[in-house]
């Protein structure tokens, strides 16, 4: 037999059951060539990069890294790079677009603290979960210079700067990836790079201090993030005519409410009431009656009331010295804080029971006094508020008494009303401050901060609405993708015959579609007074059982395949959450406040009372109210962001988290591999497998394999080289393309070139 003689160390042939290698290079010539070097997925799932040591049929005799050998199917062998591409800029440079390749050259770099790599026009960064030496002066200067050139977000930044001026054409930085990933961070570093390339007038200063505002009022520890962001962020920077920033525009998405009240273990509420707790000067802390956060229930549901390595007295005067940059005066900076102790204070309203039916009322003690003060209300009318509810039926009006949870209900939905109401307000405080810049030319770079898709175990409402925005997002990027590579086809003389890909619109059909999509059926739902969660999951089924995107499975869930994926929804709250009532009495209640804020309040009335004939209206209470759904809303705010979106140039930045502690240096394949697939950075390495992704210049190419030409070529010049060593080397010419400066050729073809190359060497 062939067969080389097994020693006892060797296991019998594995070929692990995977899915047939999607990205994997299995085109026959390739695959029937041995490699010296392969991909080997080991048992517990990680890439090992192997040396073949003899194949016979369809078996080879591998080494792995860590000595062992082994006898295993040719197919499960992936092929890998030469070494000469280890750690390259460009993922599109690699000749093998296969996972475990994309996979090692990430690490490669990440491993040496470069976290940033090209993969074509996207920017990967990796989280180094660290402080690392690649930002500062120097580097900037080095970026403006183009005295550097390696994929980093300066470079993004700069490009999307000089496209602006050059095309005069707004800009976009579209940044996305898991909670914990980086980009926050990364629309910071951006925002940097562009205030000291643009800044000058002062108020690049004040746009980057809306950083610890917004961080403050909208963040929170997570168990994934301890200072995740719970609100989506674009922010839209203005540039005058000479390129210098003149103003800038935030606006937000779908903030975290429910954080407000409650919050899982291990986790806080937004930074901004442990920080005012501890920050407070004496004499303010006096006046807003406040104890220590972890005497206050709201923050305490859950035993974390600390950040390891924040200060969080510290991180008040930074939000104090931000709140006076963006000129909001201290007056209303008291007016905010007292916000934020009414939300407090709320949290401890308690309830008595007053017959025996369980109806309550609130405990007259002073969480109810503070309240009232600080709101600025009656306290009589707080008292009803919280203890009774009017309703219209007919032409008659009822009263109807609180039971115990009723009531904590009502409280709640006034505190996160509040909350919401004083983040809101806060952000037009410093879009108005930002807005001072009135020179205008309509030239603007936007920096879009969005959580990205989510897939948990039990998946909500919020991961619906958030999904449903990366699917937009999605097409977004397919279509910006698909043209870009038209165009570098194009501009290099390359006739481009449409490359097919995938698009993900049936996707999006089924959330949008009208009677009968997702969204339109949990509207009509949530219309309905006699819904529950579990009829609206009877109704889906219902209606759309026959769209490939869906599928019903159990009583109360159903499962959309994203395009990063399948996620099955639990429906429980979907109603409610979609509703997100306050009662008619609340809503009195809060109009009446005197707390002073200049209409703080008035977004809440507005949102209560819009009437802008995109969707179905909800009376809220019974009364003259009405108000959209938050999926409507959120569907109305999307639909206005892609459209500003389509009308620039997208960059886009994928961020990547290596691993779950939050730890620096641990790289986590299966995690990384599993955000790649879902943020698309496989699926441009895919597209581009479709063509022709490697790439090199004429020059370079007749530079590295000219050496090898057997015969004398007339013209020395680096096309001629070229096109004489593609001759000779037989290369087909399905395979290539030569264009006007570079040669460009399809997978796996620069891996021969190379071999041969080694060989000769
Ligand atoms: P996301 O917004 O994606 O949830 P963040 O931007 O908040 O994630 O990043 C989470 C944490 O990771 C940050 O608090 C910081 O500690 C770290 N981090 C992210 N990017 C960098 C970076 N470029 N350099 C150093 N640390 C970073
Ligand atoms: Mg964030």
């Amino acid at each position: 037999s062939d067969d080389p003689s097994i020693g006892s160390s060797l296991q019998p042939c594995i070929a692990p059951a995977r899915e047939e290698c999607k990205w994997g290079d299995t085109t026959p010539s390739v695959a029937k060539k041995v490699k010296v070097q392969s991909w080997f997925q080991l048992p517990d799932g990680n890439w090992d990069l192997v040396s073949i040591i003899k194949t016979s049929g369809n078996e080879s005799l591998i080494k792995l890294s860590e000595e062992k050998v082994l006898k295993v199917n040719n197919e499960s062998l992936v092929s890998a790079n030469p070494d000469i591409l280890d750690g390259v800029d460009d993922l599109m440079q690699l000749s093998f677009l296969n996972e475990p390749s994309v996979l090692y050259n990430l690490q490669y770099r990440y491993d040496r603290d470069i976290i940033y790599t090209k993969a074509g026009p996207v920017l990967v960064a990796v989280n180094p979960l660290k402080k690392v030496p690649l930002y500062g002066d120097e580097y900037v200067e080095a970026y403006r210079r183009k005295k550097m050139e390696g994929p980093h977000v300066y470079a993004i930044a700069d490009t999307a700067m000089r496209e602006m001026i050059r095309d005069e054409v707004n800009q976009s930085i579209i940044i996305s990836g898991e909670s914990g990933a980086g980009k926050t961070e990364t629309a910071k570093i951006a925002m940097q790079y562009l205030a000291a390339l643009c800044g000058g007038s002062g108020i690049e200063n004040e746009i980057l201090k809306t950083n610890p505002i917004l961080e403050s009022f909208g963040n929170a520890k997570t168990s994934r993030n301890d200072n995740s962001s719970r609100f989506g962020k674009l922010i839209e920077i203005h540039f005058s005519e000479t390129g210098k920033i003149s103003g800038a525009q935030i606006q937000t998405f779908l903030l975290e409410k429910s954080r407000v009240v409650q919050c899982t273990e291990g986790e806080r509420s937004y930074h901004i009431f442990y920080q005012l707790c501890a920050g407070a000067p004496s004499p303010l802390k006096e006046k807003l009656n406040l104890k220590s956060a972890k005497e206050f229930k709201y923050l305490t549901q859950s035993s974390c009331c600390s950040i390891s390595g924040v200060d969080d007295a510290e991180q008040f005067r930074i939000v104090e010295e931000a709140l006076d940059v963006v000129h909001v005066s201290k007056d209303n900076q008291e007016r905010i804080f007292a916000m934020v102790a009414a939300v407090l204070w709320l949290g401890e309203v308690s309830f008595t029971v007053i017959d025996d039916e369980n109806h309550v009322k609130p405990v007259e003690d002073e969480g109810l006094v503070n309240v009232s003060s600080l709101i600025g209300c009656d306290i009589e009318e707080l008292k009803l508020t919280l203890s009774i509810r009017k309703m219209e039926v007919g032409n008659e009006n009822i009263v109807q008494k609180l039971t115990l949870s009723q009531a904590i209900d009502t409280r709640d939905a006034l505190a996160k009303s509040i909350y919401s109401c004083l983040f809101d307000w806060l952000v037009e405080q410093v879009n108005k401050s930002l807005a001072v810049g009135k020179r205008r030319t309509g030239r603007s770079i936007s920096i879009l901060d969005i959580y990205g898709f989510e897939s948990f175990e039990r998946n909500s409402f919020e991961q619906f609405c958030i999904n449903y925005a990366n699917e937009r997002l999605q097409q977004h990027f397919n279509r910006h993708l698909f043209k870009l590579q038209q165009e570098e086809y194009i501009q290099d003389g390359i006739d481009f015959t449409k490359v097919d890909f995938e698009d993900n619109q049936d996707c999006l059909n089924l959330f949008e579609k009208k009677p009968l999509g997702l969204l339109s059926l949990l509207d009509e739902e949530t219309t309905f007074p006699s819904a529950t969660d579990l009829t609206f999951a009877i109704k889906l089924k219902k209606h759309l059982k026959s769209n490939s995107c869906f599928r019903g499975d159990r009583a109360e869930s159903f499962t959309v395949s994203h395009y990063a994926g399948e996620v099955t929804y639990d429906t429980s709250g979907f109603l409610e959450k979609n509703r997100d009532l306050l009662h008619m009495d609340s809503i009195q209640l809060l109009s009446s406040c005197k707390c002073h804020l200049p209409q703080i309040f008035a977004s809440a009335m507005l949102s209560q009372s819009e009437n802008s004939g995109v969707g179905p209206l909800y009376k809220s209470g019974g009364a003259d109210s009405q108000k959209l759904s938050v999926a409507t809303k959120f569907k109305g705010q999307l639909f206005q962001l892609m459209q500003r979106l389509s009308n620039t140039t997208s960059h886009f930045i994928r961020c990547i988290k290596p691993n779950n502690l939050q730890s620096p240096g641990i790289y986590d394949q299966g995690l990384v591999l599993q955000q790649l697939r879902c943020c698309g950075v496989l699926e441009v390495v895919r597209i581009s497998r479709s063509g022709f992704p490697t790439r090199m210049s004429h020059q370079k190419f007749a530079r590295r394999y000219g050496f090898l030409l057997l015969d004398h070529v007339a013209s020395q010049d680096p096309l001629s080289v070229s096109v004489a060593i593609l001759h000779q080397f037989n290369i087909l010419p399905e395979l290539y393309h030569v264009g006007y400066t570079k040669l460009f050729f399809r997978t796996g073809q620069m891996g021969v070139l190379e071999d041969t190359r080694n060989r000769t060497l």
